[in-house]
């Protein structure tokens, strides 16, 4: 992260870490306490860790130690007042819609890892190199729940994260009809303590209550337009099976595509190969320029090799072949805890930033 320093004289953004103590919370306080334009400023999470010292309460699962800026910290209560710009919310999804709502009614911009608004009409479902144009949403939302410089941003569940940035230029260059995808999905997806050992260890789950019916729905609106009024489905059928696997970190997929004009193999890869965001977005601190890595070996990607590619941030792909089904075949991985959410929703603040869209408490800091 050594790229778009702050400009001189610019305050950093104070960052608040709603869920501080939870996994995708402590990905956040380690990523946040490294990041040129956000400054670690609160942690909040609930009853049992309120009042603590962050390290006290926290659980810490990183290898890395946690980060002295985080050390300290008094855990707050996951309710506002906290004295930052933003929020970041990392709770428990039982839990997060009335909190996250009360930090964007007191004006607080939140950037949601949580499932509850990702589908909601008014709210940007968000993974900026796919579709950084649904931002145009926020006054809408702004004006139908009556906030002021609060508002909700969420980014996608995890193993939609890696499956539709793969997509994506699939869709520009060919079009997409059908989507089959097969999940292997690690156990820090679940959260912690997750899933029991004794259900685990040596032992495949074919199913994560709620996955499927996200993975089948939640590309529908990131691939899709918003037409200034309403969010538009990108009429793709999507059809998943999810399985929680004994892996620790990285969600891999098995997909096949139906693409509305047939391609090759290799013009395929070639269009994940060649996919690059554009300047606005190479110019964020946790952007990756070329965001799909494409291996050729025939045994890749594996999760434990791979999924810190790009930072964590990287979709990488193999396997690309044809498929006697549909058109093309591929598999794709992606570190769920990073790209599938501390990461992703990092990268979104950024681009809320760059637009001057976490402005609005800022200004108002004495
Ligand atoms: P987790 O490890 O279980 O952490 C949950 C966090 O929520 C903890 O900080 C916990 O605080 C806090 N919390 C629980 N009840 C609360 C309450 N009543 N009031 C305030 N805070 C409360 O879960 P996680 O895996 O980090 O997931 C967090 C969110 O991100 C979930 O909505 C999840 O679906 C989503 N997500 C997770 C992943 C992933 O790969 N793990 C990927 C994408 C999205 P205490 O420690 O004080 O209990």
């Amino acid at each position: 992260m050594s790229r778009a320093p702050l400009a001189a004289g610019q305050r950093p953004w104070r960052a608040g870490v709603l869920g501080a103590t939870g996994i995708v919370g402590q990905r956040l306080v380690h990523l946040l306490a490294q990041h040129p334009w956000f400054e670690l400023a609160e942690v909040a999470a609930s009853e049992r860790s309120s009042g603590k010292r962050y390290a006290d309460a926290v659980r810490w699962h990183l290898p890395e130690a946690i980060p002295d800026a985080a050390r300290n910290l008094v855990v707050k209560d996951a309710a506002p007042p906290l004295a930052c710009d933003f929020v970041f919310s990392g709770l428990d999804s039982s839990v997060a819609g009335p909190i996250e709502a009360a930090f964007a009614r007191a004006g607080y911009p939140v950037v949601s890892n949580s499932k509850n608004y990702r589908m909601e009409p008014d709210v940007p479902l968000l993974i900026p190199e796919v579709n950084a144009a649904h931002l145009t949403c926020i006054p809408m939302q702004k004006k139908n729940r009556g906030f002021e410089s609060g508002f909700l941003v969420t980014n996608p569940n995890c193993s939609t994260a890696g499956l539709v940035l793969a997509l994506k230029p699939l869709a520009g260059a060919f079009g997409l009809e059908q989507v089959f995808v097969v999940t292997m999905q690690a156990i820090s997806g679940a959260g912690y303590p997750g899933v029991p050992a004794m259900d685990i260890l040596g032992n495949v789950v074919p199913f994560i209550s709620g996955e499927e019916e996200k993975m089948e729905s939640e590309p529908q609106k990131l691939l899709g337009a918003w037409d200034g009024a309403r969010f538009m489905d990108a009429t793709v059928r999507f059809s998943a099976h999810c399985n929680r696997v004994p892996v620790l970190d990285g969600h891999m997929e098995c997909v096949s595509v139906k693409l509305k004009k047939k391609a090759s193999a290799e013009e395929v890869r070639e269009a994940l190969r060649s996919f690059e965001v554009d300047a606005e977005l190479a110019s964020l601190p946790s952007a990756v320029r070329r965001p799909i890595v494409v291996l050729d070996e025939p045994d890749r990607p594996q999760p434990r090799r791979d999924s810190g590619a790009g930072n964590g941030m990287a979709a990488v792909v193999g396997r690309v072949r044809a498929c006697p089904l549909l058109d093309v075949k591929f598999t794709v991985l992606s570190h769920n805890l990073v790209r599938g959410a501390a990461g992703a929703a990092l990268l979104n603040a950024e681009l809320l930033a760059a637009r001057g869209l976490l402005d609005g408490k800022k200004a108002a800091k004495p």
